[in-house]
This record gives C-alpha cells, sequence and structure tokens, in this order.
C-alpha cells in the first residue's frame, strides 16, 4: 500500500519553544520537531512547512486565514494535515479552521504541548506522534489531539494551564481516543467529497463578561467600535435590569445601527437558555439579537468572524449563525 503523505505545518508555541533569557520562546521550525520522533517515517511520510513562529498569544485572524490558505495551496498533494501551534489559543485555531476549511474529507488536526519537545519530561513527542496517527487516518475533519483525545475542533476548549491533560471537549462527546499508537473511534463526523474554503474573516468582534455590578458603558462602548459583541452573562442568560433600560437600550441602539449582539454565557457546561428567566426572555423575545445555546465562546467568536467576513445583512447572519458546521450547535434556534 502507497504511504501517505501529511503535512506538518509548523507555528510557534511551547512544543516549538527553547528556553531564553526571558522565557520559553518559540524556536524550531516544524522540521526539527520532526526529528524528534525519527520511528514517524515507519507509519507516514511527512513534509514539513514553516508558517511562522509565534507564540500563540500573538495569532490573530489574518494568521489563521494563513494556515487555511496553507492547506488549500496544498490540498491535493496531501492525504492529511498536522498543525503545530501553541495550546493558549489553540481552540479558538481549530475553531477558526472548522469555518475556513468546512467538510475536508481529510484530516486536519492541531496538536501542541505544555512543555517543550527538548525537555526530558515533556507531552510533545506523544501529541505529535498521536496528531499524526489521527492525520494518517481515515477520521475527517478538523480535530484537535491532545493528551490521547481526539476533540472535534469547534468543541475544543484549553481548560488546564499546566497539566498534560490540557483541553477538554465542550457539550459534545470526544470523537476517540489514541492509545499506543491506535486509534480507538467513537464518532465520525461528516464531511464531503471536497473542501468548502473561505479566506476572508472580519476581526472586528469584541467579547464583554458581565461580573456583578458591570458598567453598562462599557457595552456602548465595544458596541461601537466592534461589527458584532458577544456578551458572556450568567446562567442560562440574561441582562443586568436593576438599573432601567441601562443594559436593554445599550445593546438595542447597537442592533438599530446595524451590529450583532450574541448572548452566551461564561458558565463552562450546558450553555444557555434565555426564555427561562424574565432578564433573558425580555430581551431575547424582543430585540434580535442571537443566542450561543451550546456553543463554545471560542467557537462563536471564530463563526462571527466567518460570517461577518460574508455578509453583514442580520437575516444571512442569523441563518448562518444557527446553521450546524462541524456539530459547532446542537440546541435549537
Ligand atoms: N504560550 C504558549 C503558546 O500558546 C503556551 C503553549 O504552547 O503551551 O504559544
Amino acid at each position: 500500500m502507497k504511504e501517505k503523505r501529511i503535512l506538518l505545518i509548523g507555528t510557534g508555541g511551547t512544543i516549538a519553544s527553547e528556553l531564553g533569557e526571558s522565557g520559553l520562546e518559540p524556536e524550531l521550525t516544524s522540521e526539527q520537531l520532526l526529528r524528534y520522533i525519527p520511528d514517524i517515517s515507519e507509519i507516514c511520510e511527512v513534509e514539513c512547512e514553516q508558517l511562522f513562529s509565534l507564540d500563540s498569544t500573538n495569532i490573530q485572524p489574518k494568521h489563521w486565514a494563513r494556515i487555511a490558505g496553507a492547506i488549500r495551496e496544498r490540498y491535493r498533494e496531501f492525504d492529511g494535515f498536522v498543525v503545530s501551534h501553541g495550546t493558549d489559543t489553540m481552540a479558538y485555531t481549530a475553531a477558526a479552521l472548522s469555518y475556513l476549511v468546512q467538510g475536508s474529507p481529510k484530516p486536519i488536526v492541531l496538536t501542541g504541548a505544555q512543555k517543550p519537545i527538548g525537555f526530558e519530561t515533556t507531552d510533545s513527542k506523544q501529541n505529535l506522534r498521536d496528531a499524526l496517527t489521527v492525520a494518517v487516518s481515515d477520521l475527517p475533519g478538523v480535530t484537535l489531539v491532545f493528551n490521547g483525545k481526539i476533540i472535534m475542533g469547534t468543541r475544543a476548549r484549553k481548560t488546564h494551564s499546566k497539566s498534560f491533560e490540557a483541553f477538554s471537549s465542550i457539550n459534545y462527546p470526544l470523537l476517540g481516543m489514541v492509545r499506543d499508537g491506535r486509534i480507538i473511534r467513537y464518532i465520525r463526523p461528516e464531511s464531503r467529497a471536497v473542501p468548502q474554503f473561505y479566506e476572508t474573516v472580519n476581526s472586528n468582534v469584541s467579547l464583554m463578561k458581565l461580573i456583578p455590578g458591570a458598567d453598562c458603558g462599557v457595552a456602548a462602548y465595544l458596541l461601537e467600535r466592534s461589527d458584532a459583541l458577544i456578551i458572556e452573562s450568567f446562567g442560562v442568560g440574561g441582562l443586568p435590569t436593576y438599573k432601567a433600560g441601562d443594559y436593554y437600550e445599550t445593546v438595542k441602539t447597537g442592533l438599530e445601527a446595524g451590529k450583532t449582539v450574541v448572548m452566551t454565557t461564561q458558565v463552562e457546561n450546558e450553555g444557555s437558555d434565555l426564555a427561562v428567566y424574565h432578564v433573558g426572555n425580555s430581551i431575547k423575545r424582543n430585540l434580535p439579537i442571537l443566542e450561543a445555546y451550546d456553543m463554545t465562546t471560542e467557537a462563536v467568536t471564530a463563526k462571527l468572524m466567518w460570517i461577518l467576513g460574508q455578509t453583514k445583512d442580520r437575516k444571512w447572519v442569523q441563518e448562518l449563525f444557527y446553521t450546524p458546521v462541524a456539530c459547532d450547535i446542537l440546541a435549537g434556534k
């Protein structure tokens, strides 16, 4: 059988970092990473491409578009793709790639590590090996592989800042596990015969996390400066009403100016349900806001940037927002 060909795309992160005078900094290329797992040549042929070397704190939406562009350019040449990436914003990039490369029949796998590949104790080699194992399989679409877990790209979140067990799948089961070089599958996502690529993202999206007593002027300021505002409220969702009309009028003004407002929750599991309480129901019923339901904030952010890169028409934005892409939203409208 012909050996599978995988493209390993390097972008930086801890996995590629070395200790300098002011802490860890990404230095190694994807080619250098690969030298740490020489036996990988037994399972596939890997070609390397280094796009940039960034701590993922510095990754911006324009970098997502570059990664998607690199995959698009070389899509026919390879059987699968691995993107090595910093863990801090990897969930955002995984979500973004799920919107920029939709329905891929070939695996597109993100991975990284909590400890650099050159350290004596490191998760880098295992994660890279596992990611390549998934990339040679027939598991379609964008996934994040970390500490043996295979997570849907739209469902990943970094939930531990230090442990090797760094990522969780939010409001969706794991797609599978990689154990001792073998994939144990639970779910196979749907794919198309050919992927649909998108190039344009609109990064003018803001996020406000509510705290008790949060100044509504902050929401007004963000709405003025952004095309879309995501409000992470409490519980199943709602806006403060203790100052009559304060938040309601601010959101209404933003919507009248053509902005998109998405309500979500800062609670990690089970999502929003604005209709339940008066504080949520009153805005949901009277204003054309959108609701995230079970989507992660990472996915909401990337989805809005993708949608607003295509259209600002309210009806169309709403239609696209509620249309599931890569299992990002399960709950009803
Ligand atoms: N700060 C690093 C990054 O996100 C952390 C990591 O990769 O684990 O690039």
